[in-house]
């Protein structure tokens, strides 16, 4: 016995939207998650040891992988792989007394691995759910496109480019990097990333279902950005694969045989690399939609003018499209609806109207019942 009142909690995936504060949990609450997203989490919170957000040391981690069930206090919840842009994401089939809840945590059907989120609707139609919660996030700014068209675009970007090519994408975005990674290696380039991508890269090589490249191949190379003192886990990284290791004064030597891997915050080292005339910069994540990252943007914006670097966007989300989205909860003909992680729920409900489920707009610290 606990002296919690919460006996579990659920995490779906490794995104800081669901995961972040799991840090402040009591440590007697065992928090359930895929293998893969208790890896990520364990991996951040050692790149990020100072930040007290990011401290998951003692947290009673309880991982399963698709065709478990987990039984918590009478309640049987059976977790189910969809594709996301994070790898180890799982929607939820939660049976209770009163019949199945399903909750779909972040997935899409245009990832590259459309069969999962094919095998968790398949699973949610079986249970014949009272309720589905899900997440309904791209209701406006909808798009055709998959991450092999991705690849494609970035094939032709770095194909083309006589210069150096800069990479900025989410770095436990494994299909993304792999992209990158195989544009790298077409192009006779190879993909430098960075210590972080390089630790967390490593961490996740511990799960054999992942394919991941690793970092004693030869296309791959760990940048090091120019800083007096180096954390423990970045001079692990860097004695381990001393070999591998690149510095602002190599990739500016070696520009045309690189595709650089580069954050919002890793600016400052363009001055050192001064990249060629004819190199470009790939902004390969979402674009930006606070106002805190629109200030970064607009910085981003000045650095690139800066240097002469023109600006590719290249992106595919990691949320279902709306018209999938309506296809599946038909197909799964939940009795009712719950609308989450959006901000058009309203919207959402008028598009669903006509289906047999209920859309139910739910509003913040209120109690359903199904
Ligand atoms: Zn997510
Ligand atoms: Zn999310």
């Amino acid at each position: 016995m606990t002296t919690a009142e919460v006996d579990a909690v659920f995490l779906s995936h490794a995104h800081m939207d669901h995961s972040a504060y799991i840090s402040f949990i009591n440590r007697e609450i065992p928090v359930y998650c895929g293998e893969t997203t208790k890896i990520i989490l364990q991996a951040l919170g050692e790149i990020r040891a100072t930040a007290l957000e990011f401290n998951v040391e003692d947290v009673l981690f309880r991982s399963f992988r698709t065709g478990d069930s987990v039984t918590v206090d009478g309640l049987e919840i059976e977790p189910v792989h969809v594709d996301h842009s994070v790898p180890g994401a799982y929607g939820f089939i939660i049976h209770t007394s009163n019949g199945a809840v399903v909750y779909t945590g972040d997935f899409r059907a245009h990832g590259t691995k459309p069969e999962m989120t094919s095998d968790f609707v398949e699973k949610a139609k079986e249970a014949d759910p009272v309720a589905v919660v899900t997440e309904a996030t791209n209701m406006t700014g909808a798009s055709i496109s998959s991450e092999a068209e991705v690849k494609n675009k970035l094939n032709r970007i770095v194909g083309q480019t006589s210069g150096l090519v800069f990479a900025d994408f989410a770095y436990a975005d494994v299909d993304r990097l792999n992209s990158f990674y195989r544009t790298a290696k077409k192009n006779g380039r190879c993909l430098a990333i960075s210590l972080r991508q390089a630790y967390m890269l490593k961490a996740l090589r511990k799960d054999k279902h992942l394919k991941v490249p690793s970092l004693d191949d030869e296309s791959i190379l760990i940048f090091r950005k120019s800083k007096k003192r180096y954390r423990k886990w970045e001079k692990q990284v860097i004695e381990e694969h001393s070999g591998k290791i690149v510095d602002v004064f190599e990739v500016s030597k070696r520009q045309r045989e690189i595709v650089l891997a580069m954050s919002f915050y890793d600016l400052e080292e363009l001055v050192e690399i001064n990249p060629k005339a004819g190199s470009c910069y790939v902004l390969s994540a979402s674009e930006p939609f606070n106002e805190e990252m629109e200030i970064d943007f607009e910085r981003l914006v000045n650095w690139l003018r800066h240097y002469g670097l023109p600006q590719y966007h290249v992106h595919v989300s990691g949320h279902i499209m709306p018209l999938q989205l309506r296809n599946i909860l038909k197909e799964i003909n939940a009795r009712k609806v719950f609308p989450v992680h959006t901000e058009h729920a309203d919207l959402f409900a008028k598009f669903m109207e006509d289906l047999k489920s209920k859309t139910v707009l739910v509003e913040k610290d209120k109690e359903y019942k199904i």
